[in-house]
């Protein structure tokens, strides 16, 4: 057992406040003893800034157990909470509040403990690391110092220490192969395992898969596949089966593409039954890919470890530089970087360490051979499989940099959220923000920026002087972008001193919103909103003077774009391997920008002409709390489903969406007319192949929706009541789905108190200062928690077993009516559109509930105007029962019984 570490520890929970001395003794006490404790002396504590929330001290600093942890075991996951890290460390649960300081006590103990023993399998870099974080003041540094030995031989610096990645031959087209049905079942059989039940849903599906990866027979019509698959009927096994065959057999790439992290994980667990973690070469056969903005750029970090980031910034980097040395694959985001730390140091630290603004300079880069978005990038045009994510590989096949890696067999699980993704990614808005990005991106930072972030002409600076024509256009686009709106710009719109037509444009936008804007956001805080319709005259002059200086910015830009061409075509002497890949890059991100200005200028045209029926436009000022963040004109296709059949279905040779909901089930059954509509399929003339695989799981007998009809909409004071009886009835394991965060931080604020003093505590979304992953984590990981939340944890959380076993949602899920809403509802049938998107949300819902065969629980709607054509949405033979609370809390406190409660549906479930 550790010793512990003899330092004061604070804990504060919704329950209260504890202290614990250096000669161990542990009391209650005041917030306002506890915040002039740590301002004394420097406490342990876990989690400083949740502590801080739940004092109401946002100032309190200490010495943060995880931070310690993040030193010392970078890239280790760990539950920020005293029991996750009791089980990190291999330490005692606390049995409570009151245990929690000693447990703090004892972790640090421990932690400090690991840095002397022999074992330390992340000792390398430490003691270096360590002197720098003396220098930045780190609360910890003089604590760590004694127990961390200075080491004989110098240490390897993370940059030498990251290992080069290999330059591979392109890969050969795939072979045309087939891959037969008993094949298939034999391998399915080969992943599912000896003696493991026999599935005959899930061989069937995987039979239908199979039909996808065979050979196309006409040109930009691939095979094309809508499955409905029922959660638990093993899908992820039921497609990696032929998948994997046909990679083999084709020596190809399967792309498999996800919408949710969690999913993304399991699959990569998963695939492990089917691939060796290395190729006998060394190689990744499975390769996750993500979008170049969740990955650590190793240029930044250097920026930032040299005096780039200052204060707690600084602290961080040198974190992350430790967890970058023994990381996986450098993903920041949803990798094995606590999703936590970020949250501990508030600013935008670890968003500033990615790069988020396309400003690779490739070849150019120093550590170019050891970055981690290029090793992924090249890992994957190699891999048998390659686990994305929708808006990847979306943007992969619009303007991937590698024609070869583009790609084509690709399985969309969570196909549901296919449209949205393409909603998103073939949006185009002329914003403040979005046009100051351009503007960084060709002139550079203004001056107070610090860092390495640099503009056009330093990043070409050798084919400026090289070729005349290519420094001509690089002047001439620097001089154009100076219309472009600077730091600054929203405050001069707030005072009526736009700068330049951009701005003048912005300002025209705003005025018009505001003056036009009948939504009720406006007294509300929210973000407001106009139709670009019938816009007054001033507002089209300044959209034409826009435009042409947007087309005065894309002309030079077109003409560099030419001049690089020419340059890698016809060499000079000087331009090795590494110039001539940072020339193709930077063509590839100019081909990007021309895209978007053109994009920009094509919606600026419109404006004053007849509205495109492809498209809704409208004029957004985008407020948070009141405050405004952005303006401008946003552009969406009324259906994104054609561009994506025209960039991703047509070239590709077998696509599949796959879901458990991927079809609605209206009052006539599986409405699959929608669920191909959805596809894009009717884009492209493709009839796609259908698939049913009901869920093996017994609705009946292991759940029941429970429609509470007396909690009165608009009763907040009934409605926090009601979450705080139906989380103690439930005994905790209650996830909360909320459909406004105003509503849900007031429910948190009048209940979380009495919950915590019960032993129940209530995490929040938006509340917490957690990132939603990790407050994931802390709810799987404690079966007493509840958590509540908004869209984002309606379909992503999967929580299997008793940490989840209530999803009580508030009221029904309405679309929001915005302008968008209303196009698209307007040519989607009306009332019937609205209904397939609330079925489709409440199942969402409901799925959280039943993740395995033996889960069981219950689904609450407080909402007494709960329609019987949405009940659709909950998988068949699910009893549904109204009641009111009183026997709703009975019901729940009861657990779901089985066979009983399948026997009493039938007298009550509407017809
Ligand atoms: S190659 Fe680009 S992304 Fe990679 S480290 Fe260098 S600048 Fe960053």
């Amino acid at each position: 057992m550790p010793e512990p570490v003899p330092l004061p520890a604070l804990h504060a929970s919704h329950a209260g406040t504890w202290l614990r001395d250096v000669n161990g003794a542990t009391r209650g006490c005041s917030k306002g003893e506890a915040i002039m404790a740590a301002a004394d002396t420097p406490v342990l504590l876990l989690n400083a800034p949740l502590v801080a929330t739940r004092l109401g001290y946002p100032d309190l600093s200490g010495l943060d157990l995880l931070e310690l942890f993040a030193f010392i075991h970078p890239a280790r996951f760990c539950v920020p909470t005293p029991k996750g890290l009791a089980h990190a460390l291999g330490l005692r649960e606390p049995e409570s509040d009151h245990n929690v300081p000693e447990l703090l006590q004892k972790a640090a103990g421990a932690l400090l403990e690991t840095c002397a023993s022999l074992d330390w399998a992340e000792r390398e870099g430490a003691w270096s690391a360590l002197q720098s974080l003396v220098r930045l003041r780190w609360p910890w540094a003089q604590v760590l110092t004694p127990h961390v030995a200075r080491p004989e031989r110098a240490e390897k610096w993370l940059f030498s220490r990251l290992p080069e990645w290999e330059e591979a031959p392109d890969r050969p087209p795939p072979g045309q192969v087939l891959i037969e049905e008993p094949e298939i079942e034999a391998q399915l059989a080969h992943l599912t395992g000896a003696g493991s039940e026999r599935r005959e849903g899930q061989r069937l599906y995987a039979r239908e898969v199979g039909k996808v990866f065979a050979p196309r027979a006409k040109r930009a019509a691939p095979h094309l596949l809508l499955a409905q698959a029922g959660t638990g009927i093993g899908k992820t096994l039921g497609y990696l089966a032929p998948a994997s065959l046909w990679a083999s057999a084709a020596r190809g790439t399967v792309w498999v593409s996800t919408y949710t992290k969690n999913l993304q994980r399991q699959l990569r667990g998963e695939s492990r039954r089917a691939w060796p973690e290395r190729r006998a070469d060394g190689t990744q056969p499975v390769v996750v890919r993500k979008g170049r903005e969740n990955y650590l750029c190793l240029l930044n970090l250097e920026d930032a470890l040299q005096g780039g980031f200052g204060g707690r910034a600084a602290i961080l980097a040198h974190l992350v530089a430790r967890w970058a040395a023994y990381s996986r694959d450098g993903d920041m985001i949803g990798g094995d970087l606590p999703g936590w730390l970020g949250t501990l140091f508030r600013k935008r630290g670890i968003a500033a360490l990615t790069d988020q603004r396309g400003e690779c300079v490739y070849a150019g880069c120093p550590h170019y051979r050891k970055c981690f978005i290029e090793r992924a990038a090249r890992a994957s045009a190699q891999a048998d499989l390659v686990i994305a994510n929708h808006a990847l590989v979306m943007i992969n096949a619009a303007r991937g940099r590698d024609h070869a890696q583009r790609p084509t067999r690709i399985v969309f699980d969570e196909g549901h959220h296919v449209f949205d993704a393409a909603d998103s990614t073939f949006a185009a808005a002329l914003t403040g923000q979005e046009a100051i990005e351009l503007r960084r991106w060709i002139v550079g930072p203004e001056r107070k920026n610090k860092g390495r972030r640099r503009g056009l002409a330093a990043r070409l600076a050798d084919v400026a002087s090289y070729d005349d024509a290519g420094g001509e256009a690089i002047e001439a686009a620097l001089e154009a972008a100076q219309a472009l709106p600077s730091d600054g710009w929203l405050q001069r719109l707030n005072d009526g001193e736009p700068y330049g037509p951009l701005e003048a444009l912005l300002a025209a936008v705003r005025a018009c919103t505001y003056a036009r804007d009948e939504s009720g956001g406006q007294e509300a805080g929210y973000g407001i909103e106009t139709e670009a319709a019938g816009l007054p005259g001033h507002l089209i002059e300044q959209a034409q003077a826009a435009r042409d200086a947007l087309a005065a910015i894309r002309r030079p830009l077109v003409k560099l774009g030419v001049r690089l061409e020419a340059v890698v075509e016809d060499a000079p002497d000087w331009l090795d391997g590494q110039g001539r890949a940072r020339i193709e890059g930077a063509r590839h991100s100019l081909a990007w920008r021309v895209d978007l200005l053109q994009a920009w200028e094509a919606l600026l045209d419109r404006l004053g002409g007849p509205a495109d029926p492809e498209f809704v436009d409208w004029l957004a000022v985008d407020r948070s709390e009141a405050r405004e963040f952005d303006v401008g004109i946003h552009r969406r296709w009324l259906d994104p489903m054609k561009p994506f059949a025209r960039v991703v279905l047509e070239p590709a040779h077998g696509v599949m969406l796959t879901s458990a909901t991927l079809c609605d089930r209206g009052a006539d059954g599986d409405d699959w007319q929608n669920a191909i509509a959805r596809s894009g399929a009717p884009h492209i003339e493709v009839d796609p192949l259908l698939a049913h695989a009901e869920s093996p799981f017994d609705y009946a007998a292991r759940a029941e929706v429970l429609i509470v009809t007396d909690v009165k909409r608009g009763d907040l004071p009934a409605l926090a009541g009601a979450y705080a009886r139906l989380i103690e009835a439930a005994n905790g394991g209650v996830l909360g789905l909320f459909t406004a965060v105003r509503r849900l931080r007031a429910v948190h604020g009048r209940i979380a108190d009495r919950l915590a003093r019960a032993g129940l505590p209530l995490y929040a979304q938006h509340v917490d200062p957690i990132d939603t992953g990790t407050l994931v984590d802390i709810f799987r990981d404690d079966p007493a928690a509840s958590l509540l939340g908004t869209d984002a944890l309606r379909d992503g959380v999967d929580v299997p077993g008793r940490s989840l076993r209530c999803v009580v949602m508030e009221q029904v899920p309405w679309p929001r009516p915005d302008i968008l809403h209303r196009a698209r509802r307007a040519a989607g049938g009306g009332s019937a559109y609205d209904d397939r998107i609330i079925r489709a949300r409440l199942a969402q819902a409901f799925g959280r509930l039943i993740r395995s065969k033996d889960d069981a629980g219950h689904f609450v709607m407080l909402s007494s105007a709960f329609p019987s054509r949405l009940l659709g949405a909950f998988p068949a033979g699910t009893p549904v029962i109204r009641l009111t609370l009183a026997e709703a809390l009975q019901r729940v406190a009861a657990g779901v019984s089985g066979a009983e409660v399948a026997r009493e549906s039938k007298d009550r479930q509407p017809s």
